[in-house]
């Protein structure tokens, strides 16, 4: 032992025996940031209420009362009083398409508009100010909010667009409608022969309508110039200021393009990147993935990859989900298989490669046989590879056959559900499917009833990125024409909660991440919200009117409802 070393423990001598008070209030450091006077809804059930956390660095470094926390303060520490307001962990958006909800913040908007008029109207103002070469995409356009509810064609708009390309798509992302100065840039004539998956919609006479269906949308994304890198890296600089004021603090991107990583890892290494990421590529892109040998959640605390995402069907508005039995108003159109699913083998090679080269498998799967189907190769998985921790997903998970929630809880598949579309859903879908399927669609509480684990999102730029609205719509089930206010099959509803649970913890497990976030407590980032409102206390109807005050992520303050942005 040197003297250095015999002089240290000297030191540590005299402060276990002589001095413990001192030397444990010296030797800790200082908070960064402490907020107190709070109501902190934790999720973390060893503490599950407090009123007072502590920041250090990147994480939280203690969760308890005033008196805990104040121990924390040091001269140096930012103290906010939070006013008793409450305080949750930062919402983990599961299933989000990050860079086309940032296009949609600046895109034609057409959902709203509530005739066939309206939407022309606004395309045309649209055309008039779009430079020439460049195409009219997005909208989300809704025709069941018209009266009578046709599906738009393309002679609506033509004479308002004569030289802009247009192909404005569904607000479900399964459709769209083509102007002629688009399908003549695609090439597509009455001839065109439907694609695998898709559909060309043709009218009386033959001719084709504009509207095309899943597969056949690629017709057009194809000849769409895609975005240049700086292009893109606006977009999701937007998405990113939005998704911090609505209190998003992690999101999940779904069919993430390699174009789309590389603007996240430029803003990463920018250190501009406030929300928390974990891209999931197209499931076509497996080879790539399965030759870097990363397996799932590989990266860091703001960018991960190592998800995959694939499709089983469409979807229940476009009469494209894959149902058992035919959908009641649609002759015997009973949906029809992604054409991943052409054939399924194509499908199940694809999962068997993914899942060898650990990497997790998020499926959209919506009709009840295609959730099925899906159930069918999750377990031809677990049977060739073990059983090991993969987090295997269904996303939406809309439309259950009753004989398959057992076998989800007993697969261990995540559901990965966006409770907007419930409430959304909920308008129409009794007609489109009967009483008894639509029982069983959105059953957020027979997933919980059978221990399946949920995970919540909202499918963004598909419904509104927004949280609150989000927690009112699993809380309430009040369908958005008002006509259940009551709940639509209220049976179905969560507690404010279970909601919350599923949107923080429920989320982060569904990314392998809950032992980095989804709580508040000790040693996990300290991504939070504070809300203008308890949510456990107001009305539920209220709940879709709280607003975010403040977002934190790893104690960084990325958003402030009072104007003082960091
Ligand atoms: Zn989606």
């Amino acid at each position: 032992m040197n003297r250095r070393n015999r002089f240290s423990w000297f030191l540590v001598l005299v402060c276990c025996l002589l001095l413990p008070k001192w030397s444990q209030a010296q030797s800790r450091p200082a908070a960064d940031l402490i907020i107190t006077n709070a109501k902190v809804w934790t999720v973390d059930k060893s503490l599950p209420l407090a009123e007072a956390v502590a920041v250090l660095g990147d994480r939280f470094v203690a969760v308890g009362s005033h008196a805990d926390i104040d121990a924390w303060r040091g001269p140096h520490t930012q103290v906010i009083d939070a006013g008793g307001k409450l305080i949750l962990p930062g919402f983990n958006d599961a299933h989000v398409h990050f860079v086309s909800g940032g296009m949609q913040l600046t895109n034609v908007q057409l959902n709203d508009a509530s005739t066939p008029e309206e939407f022309a109207r606004r395309i045309g103002e649209r055309a008039k100010v779009t430079p020439k070469g460049e195409w009219i995409v997005g909208g989300n356009w809704d025709e069941t909010k018209w009266n009578p509810p046709n599906m738009p064609t393309k002679e609506l708009i033509d004479s308002l667009t004569p030289d802009t390309p247009v192909f404005v798509s569904r607000y479900d992302g399964h459709m769209g409608l083509a102007n002629s100065a688009a399908l003549r840039l695609a090439g597509i004539t009455a001839e065109t022969p439907d694609p695998p998956g898709g559909t060309i919609v043709h009218d009386a006479h033959g001719d084709v309508t504009g509207a095309l269906k899943d597969a056949a949308t690629g017709y057009i994304d194809r000849v769409i110039p895609p975005l240049t890198h700086e292009q893109r890296l606006q977009i999701v600089k937007r998405a990113l200021a939005y998704a911090a004021s609505v209190g998003v603090t992690s999101a999940q991107h779904m069919v993430a393009s390699y174009e789309d990583i590389a603007v996240y890892s430029e803003l990463l290494l920018r250190g501009e990147l406030t929300t928390r990421i974990y891209a999931a590529p197209s499931i076509t892109h497996v080879d790539d993935l399965a030759k870097l040998g990363i397996g799932h959640a590989f990266g860091g605390p703001y960018l991960r990859v190592g998800a995959l995402k694939a499709f089983a069907d469409g979807s229940l508005g476009s009469g494209t989900a894959f149902f058992y039995e035919p959908f009641l108003n649609q002759g015997n159109n009973r949906g029809l298989l992604s054409d991943e699913m052409h054939p399924i083998s194509l499908m199940r090679d694809r999962y068997m490669k993914a899942d060898a080269a650990g990497l997790q498998i998020c499926t959209h799967a919506i009709g009840d046989e295609g959730i099925s189907t899906i159930l069918d190769l999750y377990a031809e998985i677990i049977a060739a590879h073990g059983e090991i921790d993969r987090r295997l997903r269904i996303e939406h998970a809309q439309h259950m056959a009753a004989k398959d929630f057992e076998r989800f809880a007993q697969l261990r598949v995540i559901a990965s559900v966006q409770p907007y579309h419930a409430i959304d859903d909920g308008r129409f879908a009794v007609s489109h499917i009967g009483h008894d399927r639509a029982s069983r669609t959105y059953a957020f509480r027979t997933f919980l009833d059978h221990g399946v684990r949920l995970a919540f999102g909202t499918d963004w730029e598909v419904a509104p990125l927004a949280p609150l609205l989000t927690i009112y719509a699993a809380v309430t089930r009040a369908t958005l024409d008002g006509k259940n206010p009551g709940g639509w099959f209220p049976e179905q509803q969560l507690a404010v909660a279970e909601a919350v649970e599923a949107y923080t913890i429920g989320s982060a497990y569904a990314e392998f991440q809950d032992k980095e976030k989804g709580t508040i407590a000790a040693g996990k980032l300290a991504d939070m919200v504070l809300l203008s409102e308890d949510i456990f206390s107001i009305p539920p109807e209220k709940i879709r009117e709280v607003r975010i005050l403040k977002t934190f992520v790893g104690g960084k303050l990325v958003f402030d409802a009072a104007g003082t942005h960091h």
